[in-house]
């Protein structure tokens, strides 16, 4: 990967941008971006979109969500310890035992998350399995004031943990779901101003959405303003290629065989194929993810935005999804972003997406 690209990818990890608290890496994203892009407009939902082409007629929307998922403090004891709420879809068991930042206004807090210890748990405590409720931070503090004074109520909270490099081309982070998604968009504005072949009539919106994690809410609103004809949605899609999880039951996605491409009711087939002769034309790997109804991704609100936008679906293999431990190949995420620019090469101002009999 080109190393200013690495550091991005790297940076946008990092910050720490839990549903609705995205503003930090929102200007990481536009940092990036200003470089190549025509145009960057910043809704008031705090979407942020990087134009190519912002006057054409004929335009595709590509959406990378920059939230993550993380805590949220709702209640400061007496004792000076802190109770939080899951911001998105956590593993209880994971929190257990981390050292976390709680971002308060005046900067972060070191804090770890607390429960009873081993010994002290009931034979029947043991056996269950643990519940975000009944754990706590401490951030050392002896009294609610001594909390107060550095954190205060809604802010949130993301474990400490940042980007690695693994063996190969592999990494480790929390956050990749999906900052990588955001990562992917901005590098395809890249790669279509660097080496070209965009239509000049067709614009490109690539869009780093807020409030993925709590029900794909930023796509839903950047959609309606942006209005484009087609979209395509990048997240982080299962690795199915490690113990325990079943090919017959979810079909095979492995880690480094290239970027997903979903087929199913959620793409319209136009896009679908588009994406397939696009990845033929520029001999990128890709490897096909059913889907038998509607995704839990942006794709699924840009579908059913307005009378519909005609949608695809691109995934990077992901293992340990919700997890601090996130592992991802970057040549995957290279050659989703070169997938995402080749599609947007092929479409033409008169590009028809209306679902036919095409043989
Ligand atoms: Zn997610």
């Amino acid at each position: 990967m080109r190393p200013e690209s690495l550091d991005f990818f790297r940076l946008i990890v990092n910050t720490p941008s839990p549903s609705g608290y995205e503003e930090h890496a929102a200007e990481v994203y536009r940092n990036y971006t200003n470089t190549w892009a025509d145009e960057i407009k910043t809704d008031v939902h705090g979407n942020v979109a990087a134009i190519l082409n912002p006057h054409a007629e004929m335009r595709i929307m590509l959406a990378g969500h920059m939230d993550e998922i993380g805590f949220i403090v709702h209640y400061i004891d007496d004792a000076g310890l802190i109770y939080f709420s899951g911001i998105g879809g956590h593993d209880s068991t994971v929190a257990i035992g981390q050292r976390v930042w709680i971002h308060g206004q005046a900067g972060r807090v070191c804090g770890v998350i607390g429960r009873k210890a081993i010994h002290l748990l009931e034979e029947e405590e043991r056996k269950k399995k643990p519940e975000l409720k009944d754990m706590w931070i401490d951030i050392g503090a002896s009294n609610r004031a001594e909390a107060e004074a550095v954190i205060a109520l809604g802010d949130v909270v993301t474990y400490q943990v940042e980007f690695q490099n693994l063996l190969g081309d592999r990494a480790t982070a929390r956050g990749f779901d999906n900052k990588m998604g955001s990562f992917i968009v901005a590098e395809t504005i890249r790669l279509l101003k660097e080496d070209g072949g965009l239509d000049p009539n067709v614009g490109v919106y690539a869009v780093a959405t807020v409030q993925e994690e709590i029900g794909l809410r930023g796509a839903r609103t950047s959609a309606f303003w942006i209005e484009a004809q087609s979209g395509l949605a990048v997240d982080v899609n299962h690795a199915i290629d490690y113990p325990s999880v079943s090919k017959t039951r979810y079909g095979q996605l492995d880690l480094g065989k290239g970027p997903s491409v979903m087929r199913g009711a959620n793409a319209n087939p136009i896009v679908f194929q588009m994406i397939r002769d696009a990845a033929a034309r520029e001999d990128i790997p890709y490897q096909v993810d059913v889907a038998p109804g509607g995704t839990g991704t942006d794709g699924n609100a840009m579908q059913l935005n307005r009378g519909g936008m005609a949608v695809g679906i691109l995934g990077v293999a992901l293992r340990y999804m919700h997890t601090p431990c996130e592992v991802l190949s970057l040549t995957d995420v290279e050659n989703c972003a070169r997938l995402m620019a080749a599609y947007c090469r092929s479409v033409k101002p008169d590009t028809d997406f209306t679902p036919r009999i095409t043989r």
